[in-house]
């Protein structure tokens, strides 16, 4: 059966000199595309099926029983972000990003949101001027909250104060304390927990149109990496080779 799908490449395997197999995020989960290097057309078309490429897929699906693997006839990019090539930073965190999109069990009702939220994140980090530890935070706790994963944001859970001057977040509970109610947890300022509002509960399009205050920025970023680790009950190998990454430039 020929089909059209459209998605992003999350990873690829090479098998031998010409062919590779790759992942392929969609609206309705991921497909596994067989790409042969012998067929002209994908030669032609070889950025469209390297990593991170949005493409328009022609493919045939032969086998009954395996649905979700396909034989690529020819692909069309969509949109290819040259710029993440730029950033070995936003190349590491791309990859991390695609590996807890594949090492998920995505809920086929906000698939088609993790893919826009995947997409966003790409745009967002192939441009220079953008802080790529403010993106991932944003991916981080927006795909938990599509995992089904939502941190309760909305007042202290013992005295229900709206914005304390300082809280404890607790990550295995989900929800926050204020100081004077309890004293475990990720300690953080009100903008902390500003921010974390703004990305669980604003409309997808104004997400990350905010600034992170610089000290509220240590506090975020460890919870929402915790959070979603936590939650996911994974290890990212991608992760820690980020941050061997930012040691190294570090230095
Ligand atoms: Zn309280």
């Amino acid at each position: 059966m020929m089909m059209t799908i459209k998605g992003i490449v999350l990873s690829q395997k090479v098998l031998g000199e010409q062919d590779k197999f790759i992942d392929v995020l969609t609206e309705t989960g991921i497909v596994e595309i067989l790409v042969k290097g012998s067929a002209k057309i994908t030669s032609k078309n070889g950025s469209a099926t390297q990593l991170f490429a949005y493409t328009e897929f022609d493919v045939t699906n032969s086998s009954r029983n395996q649905k979700n693997f396909c034989h690529l006839r020819s692909a069309l990019p969509i949109r290819i972000f040259y710029g993440l090539r730029q950033s070995v930073q936003s190349l590491a965190l791309a990859s991390y990003f695609a590996q807890v999109i594949l090492y998920s069990a995505l809920p086929q009702a906000s698939t088609p949101e993790i893919l826009r939220l995947f997409l966003n994140c790409l745009h967002y980090l192939s441009e220079s001027e953008n802080n790529p530890m403010q993106i991932k935070c944003i991916f981080e706790l927006r795909i938990a909250s599509l995992l089904g994963f939502r941190p309760d944001v909305l007042m202290c859970r013992k005295c229900g104060c709206y914005l304390p001057e300082k809280l404890y977040f607790q990550v295995e509970n989900g929800c926050f304390y204020c100081e004077s109610c309890e004293t475990s947890g990720i300690l953080m300022p009100a903008g902390t927990l500003q921010a974390i509002r703004h990305i669980v509960l604003q409309d997808f399009e104004k997400i990350f149109a905010f600034r992170i205050a610089p000290h509220c920025q240590e506090s975020l970023v460890t919870f929402a990496e915790q959070f979603l680790q936590y939650h996911t009950d994974r290890h990212f190998p991608a992760l820690e080779y980020y941050y061997q990454l930012i040691r190294e430039l570090t230095l």
